[in-house]
């Protein structure tokens, strides 16, 4: 399991994420708190909640991120909406499946979070609030998500 996270330009990242098997790239605009979404939305992951949502805004296009827990694993599913304006309220089932995988939570999380990681080392908070413009970087949510994982999953790759 690969995910990055890349500040491309100024107000947008490249998100890629690939199973071993199939790849799929989103370029997400700073409309959002897209990263910290993300972080929030895979710590939601360690909690009693079994699904997490989120998006990406691709203007105009949403990219919704379903999170399912099964166990261990994770079931991901990334549905395509044509305009994120009108689409934040429709189901699931409105949008386009365009990437799908089940991965375990631990590899998802590890990923998740290197890829955060990885940010700020380029670019370190000042660096990514000069890129992102509108949202600071994600810190508080980086960490929680560190800790949880850290805990629950035994990770034993390096941090
Ligand atoms: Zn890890």
């Amino acid at each position: 399991m690969h995910f990055s996270w890349e500040l491309s330009g100024s107000g947008w990242a490249t998100c890629k994420i690939w199973d071993g098997s199939t790849k799929h790239r989103d370029i997400v605009s700073y409309c959002t708190n897209a990263l910290a979404d993300l972080l929030k939305g895979v710590t939601g992951l360690y909690g009693p909640d079994d699904v997490q949502r989120f998006s990406f805004d691709l203007e105009p296009a949403e990219a919704r991120w379903i999170l399912r827990r099964r166990n261990s694993d994770v079931h991901i599913t990334i549905r395509r909406f044509p305009d994120m304006s009108t689409s934040v309220d429709t189901p699931d089932g409105k949008g386009t499946p365009v990437w799908t995988s089940t991965r375990p939570r631990a590899s998802l999380a590890h990923a998740v979070l290197a890829a955060a990681e990885q940010v700020l080392r380029i670019h370190g908070e000042d660096g990514y609030l000069h890129k992102w413009r509108l949202h600071a970087f994600p810190t508080t949510e980086l960490e929680t998500l560190r800790r949880l994982h850290l805990a629950a999953d035994d990770c034993a790759l390096q941090h």
